[in-house]
């Protein structure tokens, strides 16, 4: 029998502000534990939450990103369960009217536009951590750290539209990209700002009704969502080859053993017993409001890579690299922008592109550099790239000078002065070291008058080194060409 798969996605997101959701307390990471935590957040008796205005400002800007409908009227709802990481014995979050439903989020895979239904968004608070362990020491008891306890996160459900883990990867990832455009998360899966949670059934392929679906948790990587649903999607379709049948039910990713465990079924599942949250007033948001928090929706990535690609020409591959990040895509529009006047934009825009794709965007992930806070500035990536334009220094140079402008911050022409590393472009120069590299290589000279087109990379390549690399290659090539062209002397 062939099978299909039917996945839905519950992402967790980290809304970034500077205090907790119901709090003062701020939401900095990796604070000694349980310095961040107040009566309200601790859960004592008798407190009061009150609602950050930020929290609401951020899920409606994320729900109009995401053409979701934002509900003018909302309501918070206790979900109540025991845990030692749950102070209050609930969490505030938010069952019926949420803030948000009915949005979509598109992204193209292989060649194919999918749009995948988003079925609502909601806001709740994050609990507490456990700790078991001490560094590498376990421990006989457990602790517990508040820290985290209250911090503001999003809900983002998606509909059961997704059919491969090759598309829930890139669902998430469409998701973290429009997300850290709005500047609303950092989104980082490792650091536990973004987290999901993975449904998923199999069905007979062609059949419309839903089979019956797992849960998966405990995945911390992209690569693990897929990793985990791959595995799922073939003990599921084992298990019903074999003539058992599908359970509901929580499993947990073990990514150690590359295998599901299952956690519970839904028989053990917890009865919530929601209700409306009586301490927290209705959030009411009108149309003024809704539209005051448009006007703060900035480009978003695919209207940005329409643009580069129509207005600089730039490729697929240049233009998916440079809007992956807004911070990357800031960064290359100010070197081209305060270094071209836009008619020469066009002419300028793939080598910078080049530049800050490879050799810029190498140096940041090697050194986990933010682009924003590269010690390289977009003027000063933008000065380079105009000496090599303007036939100043070599391409291969430029990468030298790249190097020394990276870690001394120092102007590229200052270096290349410093350091004579100018160009030659004098003819008589060339023609010299020619000379001495044709008798020194008779055997590739003699090869390429014989017609071996290729012998002639050896030869450039030996004149270029004679120059310690200042040699203008185009010259060099044309010289060369021209000497062997003529009988040997
Ligand atoms: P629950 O009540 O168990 O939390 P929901 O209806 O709220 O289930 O759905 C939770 C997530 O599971 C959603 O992302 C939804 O798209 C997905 N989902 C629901 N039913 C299925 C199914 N049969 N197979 C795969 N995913 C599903
Ligand atoms: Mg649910
Ligand atoms: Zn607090």
């Amino acid at each position: 029998m062939e099978f299909e798969s039917v996945i839905g996605l519950e992402v967790h997101v980290q809304i970034k502000t500077r205090t907790k959701i119901f709090c003062g307390c701020p939401t900095t990471f990796g604070g000694e534990p349980n310095s961040q935590i107040c009566p309200v957040c601790a859960g004592y008796p008798g407190v009061l939450p009150v609602l950050n205005r930020k929290v609401v400002r951020e899920l409606a800007r994320t729900a109009l990103a995401l053409k979701a409908r934002v509900n003018s009227h909302s309501i918070f709802a206790r979900k109540q369960y025991f845990y030692p990481d749950l102070p209050k014995n609930y969490q505030i979050s938010q069952y019926e009217l949420p803030l948000a439903e009915k949005g979509e989020l598109s992204f193209t895979l292989d060649g194919q536009t999918r749009t995948i239904g988003i079925h609502r968004i909601h806001l709740e608070e994050d609990a507490g951590k456990l700790l078991h362990a001490v560094g590498n020491k376990a421990l006989n008891h457990t602790l517990v750290d508040l820290n985290r306890t209250g911090v503001p996160l999003m809900e983002i459900v998606s509909e059961p539209d997704l059919r491969t883990p090759e598309e829930a990867s890139e669902y998430l990832s469409t998701l973290r990209t429009r997300l850290r455009y709005l500047d609303v998360s950092d989104c980082n899966m490792e650091e536990g700002t973004m987290r999901c949670d993975a449904n998923v059934s199999i069905r007979p392929r062609g059949q419309t009704s839903l089979g019956t679906k797992a849960e998966i948790k405990n995945m911390n990587s992209f690569k693990a969502v897929r990793d985990a649903l791959s595995h799922e999607i073939r003990r599921q379709e084992q298990a019903v080859q074999a003539g058992e049948r599908i359970v509901q039910e929580t499993r947990l990713w073990d990514a150690a053993r590359g295998v599901t465990i299952s956690m519970r079924s839904k028989e053990e599942a917890h009865d919530y017993r929601y209700f409306p949250e009586p301490d927290l007033v209705p959030i009411h948001l009108d149309a003024a409001a809704l539209e005051d928090l448009r006007k703060t929706i900035p480009e978003m990535p695919e209207q940005k890579r329409a643009r580069y690609a129509d207005q600089w020409g730039l490729s697929a591959y240049d233009v998916n690299v440079l809007t992956e990040n807004p911070s990357l895509s800031g960064y290359y529009e100010e070197t081209l922008t305060s270094s071209w006047p836009s008619e020469q934009q066009a002419e300028a825009a793939k080598p910078v592109a080049n530049w800050v794709t490879t050799d810029l965007l190498g140096r940041l992930n090697a050194e986990h550099i933010d682009p924003a806070d590269s010690p390289l500035t977009p003027a000063r990536l933008g000065e380079l790239v105009m000496l090599i334009q303007d036939g100043v220094i070599s391409g291969k140079i430029a990468k030298t000078v790249f190097d020394e402008m990276w870690t001394t911050g120092r102007a590229a022409k200052d270096i290349v002065q410093a350091k004579g590393l100018v160009q030659v472009t004098d003819e008589g120069a060339i023609a010299r070291w020619a000379d001495e590299v044709i008798s020194a290589n008779e055997k590739a000279a003699r090869e390429y008058r014989e017609g071996n087109e290729r012998a002639i990379g050896a030869l450039v390549g030996a004149v270029l080194k004679k120059s310690a690399g200042k040699a203008n290659p185009q010259l060099v090539n044309k010289i060369l060409r021209e000497k062997l062209s003529s009988k040997p002397s």
